[in-house]
């Protein structure tokens, strides 16, 4: 039987006559897409090793090189897509499970760009965030149900409990979970510098904390997962706040698996594990099986560190996300972080990261609804998460009723990132997902620092606008504030769920 060929995804353009030989395409791509060809003198492309990371394009110095999605080989059509009938293709050849990497792009999943926000006109006058003060401060963690007042010295009123404890942000938005193995150690340095320059957070991901990124920690977010790589009681007191992944949005229901290969000296100190062993997180906790298991797990937390930082939970959004929301309100979690189905990942079975789990929109409406029906929406902080892409998106998921976001996918692109998917392949030519050291060494973290804190400086900058336009000076006012978003196109069913009403309405 004759064997079947896969073609190239891309097709790479070289102009000979703009070409003037310098062999940079050749020494530059990671995936050996250009070779020398001797004979004729002149660099050869091979296709079929092609992932459409646009390094090659960028860095040729005549702009010779284009790379183009190759055109389709076969009929495809609006059932048999041309993903669907190449994705048969590889497997037919390899046997094997389709990796994916980055998140879920059907554009099905995206109700942000259904919602439109709304802005004040005549009665209620809007605000220039040039000339008056606007206030995107943010305090994620756990409100109590009431401030209980006793007498101090001299019958002066002072608190009678200490409040439980707050992580306080200056802009609503914050990095994602990317551990150090899984990107770069200068891609976390540009991440870490950009949240303390900003005054946000940052989130180690599973990775556990690289004895560099330490003068970071007060930024930090760290992660207990499954696998407990790199967990100290040392790692737990350094950091700002901690959040238990139970759930990721690419991959929900199952673990994660850095290969061996990444796993370096470095990454192998950081995660306390053997040099070029795969570091696999299993799918559930092994003792957590219940609520009763995570409030255990989030009690012992609290205790490690004296009750002095926020504790949260990690889940990806599904079909009951707002009942486990509530159990893990009761289990006594500070915050949730809900990360939709549009959720990056370094490496995920296409099949679930692309079909497993709900929108985010959705997830975020239906637990912040349920929350606020329970009464205990106060006793916890929504961070969301899952395909965040603009200060439009940020604002319209804090309408919604998030007190936060996290971007990741977002976050990589300011640092150089092209979205190729491929980052599982840990050839990343941008320097980001890899451990190569001559691929990391084309980050520079001050660089890489600079562009992620203009991102979230410019996001800021937006969202004071838009706030500005709607009449209200606060982030706070918006939180929740489903008067404020509208939808288009969407059906009765939808709104409902998303507890907002359709464009043309008053209020
Ligand atoms: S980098 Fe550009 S100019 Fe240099 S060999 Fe490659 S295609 Fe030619
Ligand atoms: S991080 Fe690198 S490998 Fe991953 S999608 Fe971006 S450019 Fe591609």
């Amino acid at each position: 039987m004759a064997r079947t060929r896969v073609a190239p995804d891309f097709a790479v353009r070289r102009d000979t006559a703009r070409c003037i030989n310098c062999k940079a395409c050749v020494r530059l791509c990671a995936n050996g897409v250009h070779v020398w060809d001797e004979v004729a003198g002149a660099p050869v492309a091979d296709e079929s090793k092609c992932v459409g990371c646009h390094f090659c394009e960028e860095h040729c110095p005549t702009r010779a090189l284009s790379i183009e999605r190759a055109p389709a080989e076969t009929t495809s059509g609006g059932h048999w897509t041309r993903s669907a009938i190449r994705g048969i293709g590889r497997q037919a050849e390899t046997g094997g499970i389709l990796l994916g990497a980055m998140g879920n792009d059907r554009p099905q999943m995206a109700y942000f760009d259904r919602l439109v926000l709304n802005a004040a006109q005549v009665t209620n006058p809007s605000i220039d965030p040039l000339r008056e003060p606007m206030e995107l401060k943010t305090f994620i963690g756990s409100r109590p149900d009431r401030i209980e007042i006793a007498r101090g010295a001299g019958g002066r009123p002072r608190l009678g409990a200490p409040l439980p404890p707050l992580l306080e942000i200056e802009t609503p938005i914050m990095f994602s979970a990317m551990s150090y193995g899984s990107i770069s150690l200068n891609a976390c340095r540009s991440l870490a510098g950009a949240a303390g320059e900003i005054g946000t957070c940052w989130n180690t991901g599973e990775g556990g904390l690289h004895p560099d990124l330490e003068s970071c920690a007060d930024r930090a977010i760290v992660q207990v997962a499954s696998g407990r790589f790199g967990v100290t009681p040392e790692y737990l007191a350094r950091a700002a706040a901690i959040e238990i992944k139970v759930g990721q949005g690419a991959k929900p229901g199952i673990g994660g698996h850095l290969p061996g290969g990444k796993v370096t000296e470095d990454v192998s100190r950081t995660r306390r594990i053997p040099v070029g062993s795969d570091a696999i997180s299993p799918a559930p906790h092994h003792d957590i099986y219940s609520i009763e298991d995570l409030k255990q797990l989030i009690f012992a937390l609290k205790e490690a560190t004296r009750y002095s930082k926020p504790v949260g939970v990690k889940i990806a959004a599904v079909h009951n996300v707002a009942s486990i929301a509530i159990g893990i309100v009761h289990a006594g979690a500070d915050f949730i972080a809900i990360d939709g189905i549009r959720g990056g990942t370094g490496a995920a079975p296409s099949v679930i990261r692309d079909h497993v789990g709900i929108p985010i929109e959705l997830a975020l409406a239906s637990v912040d609804q349920r929350l606020r029906e329970e009464g205990l929406r106060h006793r916890v902080s929504i961070i969301a998460a899952g395909g965040i892409r603009s200060s439009a998106d940020v604002l319209k998921a804090i309408a919604l009723g998030a007190d936060a976001v996290y971007i990741a996918t977002a976050a990589l692109v300011a640092l150089g990132c092209h979205v190729c998917r491929t980052c599982y392949l840990g050839k990343c030519n941008w320097g980001i997902a890899t451990q190569d050291p001559a691929l990391t060494r084309r980050l520079n973290p001050e660089v890489g620092q600079t562009r992620a804190a203009n991102l979230l400086r410019a996001w800021s900058h937006e969202i004071k606008e838009m706030l500005g336009g709607m009449g209200v000076n606060a982030i706070e006012s918006v939180r929740g504030n489903r008067d404020h978003l509208r939808g288009v196109g969407l059906s009765q069913v939808e709104l409902d769920l998303l507890g907002i009403k359709h464009a043309g309405s008053p209020w």
